[in-house]
Parts: structure tokens; sequence; C-alpha cells
């Protein structure tokens, strides 16, 4: 009997996983739940519904990773990038697009695709056999959602995210900073010095205050509940409940000792943890935040030894319901609990609308390859969606997963000149190894 590929959810990621499926001759239905049930967010019955920028970020392919990933799913046969194309709008650098014949272009496609059919109804349970894609994004409906955690646990399924932002650990002046993890606690060396310490005196600190307080932030969007739990609080919140919440919370100084300089107590410290195994990322502890990303930039590199610091991510907190990835899904996306089920999109922990639809195409090729019997292996990691899916299925530490975006943080380090002309010459050298890395894969 013809095996069909049911997907659930008609957003950035199922419509890219239902395209790639169907063009490998496998037959497809889209389960979406609008325009019966909504969301806070979506307007329309469309598929692939931009819920809010029209950009889809940097189009330059050779310098940037998310360009990067435009150029694989291009040379993958991507629809979300065909119909990004056929809809440009002038942005300079960017790919940005006209929303709303985009997502009617999306539409059309799959609704003619001979291999694709549609139902427009909610699903609200885990299916017990056949082969799924769950899609279902950031808005996942409630009772589907419930079903997730009963399956996962509740500690395996978030419904907000806590973004702290996250440097490359290469941008850090470590003339300032110093490893150490408090109390040098550990078994072992690597233990006892896991987190870089960024040190600051009283007028530091006063200034920092001042500067997190003054910031320009961020409203939740209109359905958003501000959901923010006790120890998830942004950073300037905390900071206005007092000058020295943050003193005595996230900046304690205590149990430190600056190898550089040992007889000066520091008032207070941010301290950064390691994101990613390889040790290029490291993350900012408790400083997930709401202010505006032009603000974070700049009260952030007021912090002694972040002066110069490149931002993989900047920080942020939104309604977001995702997985814990690293744990629950094994290299094909699959849930190990359930292997017939796949996960993919912002739902795996990918943030954005262009890493939701490359893990759409990555799941919808690897259900189809299950289904027509083929061994399709993930890209390797030196891709930009082979770094994004290593990352999420076992790269990221999973006690502290928060959803990530393509950066070239997360591929296998080249070496490369230091300098601002090193770093684009490096870049260059990451991109030129994953097009001809992709290339083979594809092949
Ligand atoms: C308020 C908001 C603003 C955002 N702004 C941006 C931005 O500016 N730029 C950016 O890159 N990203 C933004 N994002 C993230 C964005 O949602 C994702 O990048 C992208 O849309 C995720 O793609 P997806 O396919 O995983 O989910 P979606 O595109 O959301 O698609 C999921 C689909 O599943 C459907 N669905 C949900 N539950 C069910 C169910 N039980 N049964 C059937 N269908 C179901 C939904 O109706 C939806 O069509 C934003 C997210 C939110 C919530």
């Amino acid at each position: 009997m013809e095996q069909v590929l049911h997907i659930v959810g008609g957003g950035m990621a199922g419509s890219e996983a239902a395209w790639q499926a169907a063009n490998m001759g496998v037959r497809v239905v889209i389960h979406e739940m609008r325009p019966k049930v909504g969301t806070f967010a979506h307007r329309s019955g469309h598929f692939a519904e931009m819920v809010c920028s029209n950009s889809f970020r940097s189009d330059d392919d050779e310098r940037n990773a998310v360009g990067l990933l435009h150029w694989e799913m291009r040379a993958a046969g991507g629809l979300i990038m065909a119909m990004a194309e056929a809809h440009r709008l002038p942005a300079g650098g960017a790919l940005a697009v006209d929303r709303d014949p985009f997502a009617a272009a999306v539409t059309e496609k799959l609704l003619a695709h001979p291999l694709i059919s549609t139902s427009f109804e909610e699903v609200t349970e885990l299916p017990s056999d056949g082969h799924w894609i769950i899609a279902t994004g950031p808005l996942t409906s409630g009772t589907l959602a419930e079903a997730i955690r009963a399956e996962t646990g509740a500690e395996a399924l978030a419904f907000f995210d806590a973004i702290a932002p996250i440097v490359y650990a290469e941008s850090v002046d470590m003339s300032v900073a110093w490893m150490q993890s408090r109390y040098d606690k550990g078994e072992t060396v690597e233990e006892q010095t896991a987190y870089m310490n960024c040190p600051m005196d009283k007028a530091q600190y006063e200034a920092f205050i001042d500067a997190l307080l003054a910031a320009e932030k961020t409203e939740f969007h209109e359905g958003e509940t501000a959901g923010y739990f006790d120890g998830c609080l942004p950073i300037e919140v905390m900071a206005e409940r007092g000058r020295e919440t943050l003193r005595f919370g996230p900046m304690k100084p205590v149990g430190l000792t600056n190898a550089h300089r040992p007889d000066v107590k520091a008032y207070a410290v941010v301290q950064l943890r390691r994101d990613n195994k390889l040790g290029t990322l490291f993350n900012m502890v408790g400083f997930q935040t709401k202010m505006k990303y032009g603000a974070q930039t700049a009260v952030f590199k007021m912090i002694p030894g972040l002066e110069n610091a490149s931002f993989a991510r900047l920080g942020g907190i939104h309604r977001n319901t995702f997985l814990n990835s690293p744990t629950l899904l094994d290299d094909q996306m699959r849930l190990k609990s359930k292997p017939h089920i796949r996960f993919a999109g912002q739902v795996t922990g990918v943030e954005g609308y262009v890493e939701s639809a490359a893990m759409g195409l990555l799941a919808g090729r690897m259900a189809a390859a299950e289904i027509l019997g083929r061994d399709l292996p993930p890209p390797p990691p030196e891709t930009a969606s082979g770094a994004l899916i290593t990352h999420i299925t076992g790269g990221a530490e999973a006690k502290t997963f928060q959803p990530m975006n393509v950066n070239f943080g997360l591929f296998p380090p080249i070496e490369a000149k230091g300098g601002r002309r090193g770093r684009k010459d490096r870049y260059k050298a990451y991109t030129d190894r994953a097009k001809a890395a992709f290339t083979a894969w594809l092949s």
C-alpha cells in the first residue's frame, strides 16, 4: 500500500517539508488548523504566513550564515526561497518580500501539486502510527501542546523562551576577563574553569544600571501574556526592582578571584557560560532581556571585556512553544520515544523564518527517504543546515537549551588570520567549505 506522509502545520517548515517530500515522489497530506482555528499572530488562511517582519534577513551567501542557508535552500530546490525571490522587495543586502503575495504563491504552488492534499482541521493528539512531521511552530495549539507534553514530560516542552545574549568566545577580551567557576567548583580543571568572568568596579556597575534602566525595551505582542517566571526575569526588570538586585543575583561577585588583579575585589561580575560543545559560543548567564537589539549591543558593550564583543544572538523573551530537542530528537529529527513522528521548524528550537523553513526542508527529505526505503544522513556540520541540525539534536547544552538562529559559531572552526579583515576571510572560508559539502550531500 502507498505510504503517505502527514504534515501538521502549513507554516514555513510544514510548507517546505511538503514540497520537498512531494518532489521526491511521496504523497503528502498537510493538516492546517487555519483559518478554522486561528492564533493571535496569524491573520490569513494562507500557508507560510510571515507573522511579523517581512524579511528573510541577509542574502549574502559569501560572508553571512543566514545568507548561506538561503543558498543551500535554493540549491535544494526550496519553495520558500523560490517564492521569496519571486516577490522580492528592494532592501539592500537583505531578502525582504511582499508578504501577502508571497504566502498566496506558496499556497497556490502546494495546492496545485498533484501529490499534495490538505485537511483544514486542528490536530489535537499525537498519532499512534504512520509517517508524521509535526511543524506547528511557536504557537502550537493548546490541545496538541498538551498531548506533546504528556509524551515528553513537562520539563521538555517550553511555552516561553528566555534568551540570554550569546557572544563569540574569540571576541571577548581575555586580558580583562578570566576563566573560573564560582568557588572553583568541579572535579576537573575544565569544570573549575567553565565560566568567563567580566569584572566591574562600583562606578562601572552604577553606570551599567543607569543604562539598563534608560534602554528602550520591546513590548510583548498583543495576545502574548507577559509570563515571566521569577527564575527568568528580564535583567532590566530585576534592575527596576532595586539597584542592588543584580549584584545579589546574576552579577554577584562572590567566589571569584580576578586572575589579572587578584588583590582587587570586583564589585559585580558578569558570567558567561559555554553554550555549545565546540566552545565557540558563550551565553551571558541570567541576562535574558526585552531590550531592543540596538540598546542591547550598546549596553552590553559597557561590560569590561565585552567592549568589542560580537554577538551570535541577542536576547529576548517570547511566547514560543519548543522542545528540548537535544534530549528528545535523534539526528533524523525523530522523536526517540515515537520514531514515526518527526518534528520540524521553530518547535524544534531553531529561531526564525529561514531556520524553520530549512529544518522543514531536511525533515521533508528525511521522511520521504525513509518512506522510499533510502538512507539519508543529515547534511554535514560544515554546512549551515547541517550545523543547525547538529546543534539542536546534540551539539547544544541540553540543560540550558534555548532557541538558536544560524551563525558561524555553530560551525566546526576554521583557522584564519585575526582582526576584522581576518574575520571576513574566515567567513568566506566557512561558506566556500559549506557550499562544497552541501553540494556533495545533495548529490
Ligand atoms: C508574534 C511572533 C512574531 C514573530 N516574528 C518573527 C520575525 O519577525 N522574523 C522571524 O524570522 N521569525 C519571527 N517569528 C518566529 C516565526 O514564527 C517563525 O520564525 C516561523 O514562522 C516558524 O515557522 P514554523 O513553520 O515552525 O511555524 P509557523 O510558521 O507558525 O507555522 C505553524 C503552523 O502550524 C499551524 N498549527 C498550529 N497548531 C496546529 C494544530 N494543532 N493542528 C494543525 N495546525 C496547527 C499554525 O496555524 C501555523 O500555520 C515570530 C513568532 C511570533 C509568535
